[in-house]
C-alpha cells in the first residue's frame, strides 16, 4: 500500500533548516566541538519551589484523573491575579482565561476556531512559523506583513489592501518580538485596534516573551489598551519566564468569545492540562515577581557581551530591549543561509539564518543568548577569526 499524506502536510512550507542540521550533525560526527547559539530555549533550570510543587501535588490522586477542559479554576484564578497585579487588567478567571498546554498549543488550535477555508489570515514575515501553519490547516490563507528594520520591525497596517483587510479573520502580532526582538509600544497597539475594529479582524498577540525584558522595561500587555479586549486574545507561557519550555504550560485570556471559540475546539481534541503541572503553575505566578531573581540580570549580562563582539567585528546589531535574541545583519555579499554555514564551518557556531522564519528575515541571522556567558565570549573570539 502506498501511503500518501495529506494535501494539508504536502503543501507545508519547505524545511529551511535541513540543510544546517546536516551540516551539524556532520561536524559532531567529526567530533568538532560546536557552539549552539540557534536555541530559542532557556539553559537554566526551573526554580526548586516549582519543582516542589509539581513533587506534592502529582503524589495527590484527585489530579490523576482528567482534568477540566478550560483548565482548574485555582489556575485561572492565579493567572487573573497575576494579570491584575502586572498589567492592571481585570479578568474574569471563569470566562476570560483559558489554561493551554503551552501558548504554541494555542496559536496552533485558534485558526480552527474562526477561520474559514479561503479567509485570509495575517502573519508577520519574519515571524514564529505556527502562525503561517496552523492558518493552512484550518484551510485559511496567510497574507504576509513584512516586518521592516526601516519600520522598528512593526508591520504597517496601512499597507495591507483593504480588500484583503475585508476578508481577513485573524491578525497574528508577536511583541517583545521573535525573531527580531522588536518591542511595540502604545501608538502601535492602538493603531491595531482601530485596524481591528474597522475590519473585523480578530487580534491574536503572542506574548511569549512579555516578562523577558532589560533595563527595567516592561512590555505591554495588547489587553492593557482601550479597546484591546473587545478585538483580541493574547497568548502567554510560562516556557521563557519561569525555564518551563519541557512542562508545557501557558494560558490564553481575552474577549469571553474568542476565549470560548478557541475553549470548543481544545474540548474536541486535547483533555486539558495535567493538573499537578497547573499547580506548579499557580506556585510560578504567586511566589514569583516576574521575572524570577536573577534571570535578567543573567541575560543582560549575556547580550552585552555578545553585541560589543558583534560589533568589534563589524556586524550590524542593535541592542535588543527584549528577548533573549540578537538579530543581526549579514555581512554584504552573503545569504543568510551562506553566512550561517560559513560560521559553523570556520567556527563551529551554530546560528539561525534569517529566511527560516519567513522571506522578510533573508539578509539577517538570529542568535539565542541560551549558553552561558563564559561559552558566548569563546564564541566571541572564535568569530574574530572567521574572514568574512
Ligand atoms: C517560545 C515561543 C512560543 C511558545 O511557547 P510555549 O512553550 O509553547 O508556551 C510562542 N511564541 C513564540 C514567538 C515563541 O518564541
Amino acid at each position: 500500500m502506498r501511503i500518501e499524506k495529506a494535501k494539508r502536510i504536502e503543501q507545508l512550507p519547505p524545511y529551511l533548516f535541513a540543510e544546517i542540521d546536516r551540516k551539524k550533525e556532520e561536524m559532531r560526527k567529526k567530533g568538532i566541538d560546536l557552539i549552539d547559539l540557534g536555541i530559542g530555549d532557556p539553559d537554566l533550570p526551573t526554580p526548586d519551589p516549582i519543582i516542589e510543587r509539581l513533587n506534592r501535588a502529582s503524589q495527590d490522586p484527585k489530579n490523576h484523573h482528567y482534568p477540566s477542559y478550560e483548565g482548574m479554576i485555582e489556575f485561572r484564578t492565579a493567572v487573573a491575579r497575576w494579570f491584575e497585579r502586572r498589567f492592571g487588567v481585570l479578568l474574569d478567571p471563569k470566562t476570560e482565561v483559558l489554561t493551554l498546554i503551552g501558548s504554541k498549543e494555542g496559536i496552533a488550535h485558534i485558526p480552527l476556531a474562526f477561520v474559514n477555508p479561503g479567509d485570509y489570515v495575517l502573519i508577520p514575515s519574519p515571524g514564529y512559523p505556527v502562525y503561517r501553519v496552523a492558518t493552512l490547516f484550518a484551510g485559511g490563507i496567510p497574507y504576509v506583513m513584512p516586518l521592516l528594520k526601516e519600520n522598528g520591525f512593526l508591520p504597517k497596517l496601512s499597507e495591507i489592501p483593504g480588500e484583503i483587510a475585508e476578508r481577513s479573520k485573524l491578525l497574528f502580532i508577536n511583541y517583545p518580538n521573535n525573531p527580531t526582538s522588536a518591542i511595540a509600544e502604545r501608538p502601535f497597539f492602538e493603531e491595531v485596534v482601530a485596524f481591528a475594529k474597522k475590519y473585523e479582524v480578530i487580534v491574536c498577540h503572542d506574548a511569549a516573551y512579555s516578562e523577558l525584558a532589560f533595563d527595567g522595561y516592561r512590555p505591554l500587555s495588547f489587553l492593557e489598551i482601550e479597546g484591546g479586549k473587545e478585538v483580541g486574545i493574547e497568548f502567554h507561557s510560562l516556557s521563557k519566564t519561569f525555564n518551563m519550555t519541557g512542562w508545557r504550560i501557558g494560558f490564553a485570556v481575552g474577549h469571553p468569545d474568542i476565549v470560548s471559540g478557541l475553549g470548543k475546539v481544545k474540548t474536541n481534541i486535547d483533555s486539558g492540562l495535567f493538573q499537578a503541572i497547573q499547580e506548579a503553575g499557580m506556585e510560578a505566578l504567586q511566589r514569583y515577581d516576574t521575572p524570577i531573581p536573577n534571570l535578567i540580570k543573567i541575560y543582560e549580562g549575556r547580550r552585552d557581551v555578545v553585541v560589543k563582539g558583534l560589533r568589534e567585528v563589524g556586524l550590524e546589531v542593535e541592542v535588543p530591549k527584549a528577548t533573549f535574541y540578537l538579530w543581526i545583519r549579514v555581512p554584504r555579499g552573503y545569504t543568510s543561509a551562506q553566512f550561517a554555514t560559513l560560521l559553523m564551518e570556520q567556527a563551529g557556531l551554530v546560528v539561525t539564518p534569517g529566511n527560516g522564519f519567513g522571506e522578510a528575515g533573508e539578509g539577517y541571522f538570529r542568535i539565542a543568548l541560551t549558553v552561558d556567558e563564559s561559552r558566548l565570549k569563546q564564541a566571541i573570539e572564535r568569530l574574530k577569526k572567521v574572514n568574512f
